[in-house]
């Protein structure tokens, strides 16, 4: 079974991957911590975005994995440094090259190969498992998405001003959706829940009943 989960940060598409993998028993993969995990060792190694060789260089030296839901880069967790806010804030920088999506995108379809998968991301629907069983595209208004980011946020520790953590989204989103390479959209076949006035049991629900109406 293939499931495709795409949407704008913050609509909630990790909490809810993550349930429902955890419902139905198959493997749930983060496509958003693999692009923050190579920002980040770009970031330590100071290569900048627009360095495509030492950016190609780079990702011949990235070993991503993912065990128990926790990713490892190079053998090192780094599951709490990715959602720093310098990471956050570059990664949609990074997520528009080519190379980088090319060689994330050629990693989850293998991984999608080998087992039963719910993957999360912006281009999930629309390139990486295009023949995804189902497929869910979640929204939320920005300032209920920016409410459940510093909820998160504080929970690791990082004090945000709301407003602040508004500008942020809506500048990840434009980006996001403007870039020429597999942008953020709905898949035409993809079904779209506004999650802005669900509870997480809800949205789990809703999904879950249209996986098994098939
Ligand atoms: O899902 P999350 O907010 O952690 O994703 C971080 C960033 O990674 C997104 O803002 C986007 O720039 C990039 N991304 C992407 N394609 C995906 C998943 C994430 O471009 N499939």
């Amino acid at each position: 079974m293939k499931i495709a989960i795409d949407g704008p940060a913050g609509s909630g598409k990790s909490t809810i991957a993550k349930q429902i993998a955890n419902n139905l028993n198959i493997t749930y993969i983060d496509t958003g911590a693999m692009y923050r995990a190579i920002t980040l060792y770009c970031l330590n190694n100071q290569i900048s975005e627009d360095n495509l060789e030492m950016i190609k260089n780079a990702l011949h030296e990235i070993n991503l994995e993912f065990i128990n839901n926790i990713i490892f880069m190079n053998d090192l967790d780094v599951s709490l440094e990715i959602r720093s806010p310098l990471v956050t804030n570059n990664v949609s920088n990074y997520a528009k090259i080519s190379i980088i999506r090319e060689f994330l995108q050629e990693k989850q379809k293998m991984i999608a190969e080998e087992q039963s998968v719910i993957m999360d991301g912006r281009d999930i629907g629309t390139v990486v498992l295009k023949d995804a069983d189902i497929k869910i595209f979640l929204t939320a208004t920005v300032e209920e998405r920016a409410r459940r980011r510093l909820k998160d946020l504080s929970g690791d520790g990082y004090e945000m001003d709301i407003n602040i953590l508004i500008e942020e989204i809506r500048r990840r989103d434009e980006i996001d959706s403007t870039r020429l390479h597999s942008p953020l959209m709905k898949a035409e076949d993809a079904i779209e829940i506004d999650t802005s006035k669900m509870t997480i049991e809800e949205v789990v629900e809703t999904i879950e009943d249209l996986i098994r109406r098939g």
